[in-house]
């Protein structure tokens, strides 16, 4: 046995008092977590970021919603031209944090328009914006060109418009959260006036997703 060593006897008896500090340890780190996860969830959120129309620079969209929808919820049909297979745009620089299926996908396409009817958003994409922003597309023709874990610019291009998910048309379903909250989209500064689905509304937009 080298010096300093202690004799087995005494090892043992000190196991009682090592489980109480990896114990102790463990409740510090226990309550680390907590604080480092927790926190954030509770903070308040930052400044709205820019957000611009998710679809691209100079195009006009008609915004809209009807009864039944959900409050502060935008679909985007375009003013021109077919919906199918639109490019949708980031609406703000941010962090893809789901890009898949919600729901399921059903089988409505260009060429099948009136197919199988999916259930919920279909294809869709969430972008966290930091802050507690989130922003959502859902409805999209295929998988999503993002990944989740991904970096996105504002203005790059992650999905196609389509009708996937309980779609009747095919059109872009939009949303921007603050915390856990749905709110009024903004675009470019300025407030979309979709603040309730009691009754249908529309409001026709520029993007200047530029
Ligand atoms: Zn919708």
């Amino acid at each position: 046995m080298s010096i300093g060593q202690p004799p087995r006897g005494t090892r043992r008896r000190r196991s009682g008092p090592t489980l109480r500090f990896a114990l102790g340890v463990a409740a510090v780190v226990a309550v680390g977590i907590a604080v480092t996860v927790g926190v954030p969830m509770l903070r308040e959120p930052g400044p709205r970021p820019l957000f611009q129309l998710p679809v691209p620079c100079g195009e006009s969209w008609q915004l809209g919603t009807y009864p039944g929808h959900d409050d502060y919820d935008v679909d985007l049909f375009p003013t021109g031209g077919d919906s199918w297979g639109r490019p949708v745009l980031a609406s703000a620089a941010g962090t893809v944090t789901v890009s898949g299926v919600n729901g399921s996908v059903g089988g409505r396409t260009e060429q099948n328009p009136q197919g199988p009817r999916g259930r919920g958003g279909g294809y869709w994409v969430k972008i966290d914006h930091g802050g507690r922003w989130e922003t959502q597309y859902l409805h999209l023709l295929e998988a999503p060109m993002v990944s989740a874990g991904q970096q996105v610019a504002g203005g790059q291009q992650i999905g196609l418009v389509g009708s996937t998910g309980n779609s009747g048309a095919p059109h872009l379903h939009y949303e921007q959260r603050r915390g856990w909250q749905k709110v009024e989209t903004y675009f470019d500064g300025l407030p979309s006036g979709i603040t309730h689905d009691d009754y249908e509304y529309t409001v026709t937009l520029t993007s200047n997703n530029c």
